[in-house]
């Protein structure tokens, strides 16, 4: 086999992206320069949100979302289990409680009627979470119109966790516009639809939330004397009011991400090509194939197909029989309340059932902007083989 290994997903690097960087490495500022600010722009205005906040990296972008939601010792955030520990591990970061609601057997995505049936439960014994993140799975959105009607009914604050979902839309607003929730979170890890090397972003329209997300990503501080408490001793003074962190992202990498802020729809176009390439090319063969929701616009970061019973093949043999073709396949995602964290936080197999029998049967197959139409016909004519 002298074909290269074909991986599940990868970044793209232009020329152009790449000059964009050596920029900035030859001007003034490496971090805390002018690009970061160009860069959350170029993002507010692509999604059409007021506000952007570009941090280190999504899981950063999360945990000061919980912070600037209130979210604190005490609480609770509900969020899919069918999703990377970071969408849960911010919750555990503000020091609150974590539970999940199971997913649409349909979308992978958080159930709305499961989610109505647990919130009914909760009013009813006062354990009501304060944050909800509905993952857009995928990249195809969650149902956010009732999602969003659930949550304000009990006035639960909703954070999108959006990673895969950038360049994505709903009901006709891009992904991160907003519309329906209080914040939407980035990630630009490379696998990711855009990247910054590691990266995140938080986008909101409250101004409120906006200052608070400034603060928290760096140490807390301010540099406004009409924001201090009390006279500010002279033009090198400022006063630190909250426990922030360090959590910028760098010019260098919001370089790279303006540079690929243009190319976005582009990516998203291809992804899009290639997953309806993969319809066609499965079809007939003992898989489920993803399902596309009439309201989403997918940014179709991966692209999972299904192993059932009945394919006569278990998903560990097409697994072995990819990797063993240079076929990369990946599996999203081990349900988060089976991590060995998680089950000493008291939750147990067979807590949310659609979440663990898609997980038994789920492969990722390989999806990024630079696959080629002969390697996706390799891809496809290999599961075609190992089927037969
Ligand atoms: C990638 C990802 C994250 C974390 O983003 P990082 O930038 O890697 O910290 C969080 N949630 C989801 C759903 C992700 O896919």
């Amino acid at each position: 086999m002298n074909r290269k290994p074909i991986p599940y997903a990868r970044q793209s690097i232009s020329e152009a992206d790449i000059q964009a960087v050596v920029e900035v490495l030859r001007s003034d500022w490496l971090t805390q320069g002018p690009v970061i600010e160009r860069f959350e722009r170029a993002v507010a205005g692509h999604c059409g949100a007021t506000y952007a906040v570009a941090v280190n990296s999504g899981t950063s972008a999360l945990h000061i979302a919980c912070l600037a939601a209130g979210l604190g010792p005490g609480d609770t955030l509900w969020t899919t289990p069918n999703t990377f520990v970071a969408s849960a591990n911010c919750g555990l970061y503000c020091g609150a409680s974590i539970d999940f609601v199971d997913i649409d057997p349909g979308t992978y995505n958080l159930s709305p009627d499961e989610l109505e049936r647990k919130l009914d439960h909760a009013a009813k014994d006062g354990t009501l979470p304060k944050v909800l993140i509905p993952v857009h799975f995928s990249g195809q959105s969650c149902t956010m119109d009732r999602i969003t009607e659930l949550a304000g009914r009990y006035g639960i604050a909703v954070i999108e966790d959006a990673c895969h979902a950038t360049g994505g839309s709903y009901q006709g607003s891009r992904i991160g516009s907003c519309a329906f929730s209080a914040m939407t979170v980035f990630s630009f890890h490379p696998v990711k639809i855009i990247t910054t090397g590691e990266g995140g972003m938080v986008l909101t329209n409250r101004k409120d939330l906006y200052e608070k997300l400034i603060r928290l990503r760096s140490h807390g501080i301010i540099r406004d004397p009409a924001h201090m408490e009390g006279e500010s001793h002279g033009p090198w003074y400022y006063q630190q009011q909250d426990l922030g962190f360090n959590y910028r992202i760098t010019d260098m990498q919001a370089a790279l991400g303006m540079s690929q802020m243009k190319r976005i729809d582009e990516f998203v176009r291809r992804r899009s090509v290639l997953a309806r390439q993969y319809d066609e090319g499965l079809r007939g063969l003992p898989l489920t194939l993803p399902s596309r929701h009439p309201d989403a616009g997918s940014a179709h970061h991966l692209y999972v197909v299904r192993v059932p019973a009945v394919s006569g093949r278990t998903r560990a043999e097409l697994f072995t029989g990819l990797r063993e073709a240079g076929i990369l396949a990946n599996v999203h995602y081990i349900p988060v309340h089976l991590q060995p964290l998680y089950q000493r936080r008291g939750f147990h197999a067979g807590d949310f059932p659609h979440a663990e029998q898609y997980y038994r049967e789920a492969i990722s197959l390989p999806m990024y902007f630079g696959l080629t139409d002969d390697e996706q016909a390799y891809v496809i004519g290999t599961l075609r083989k190992l089927l037969s």
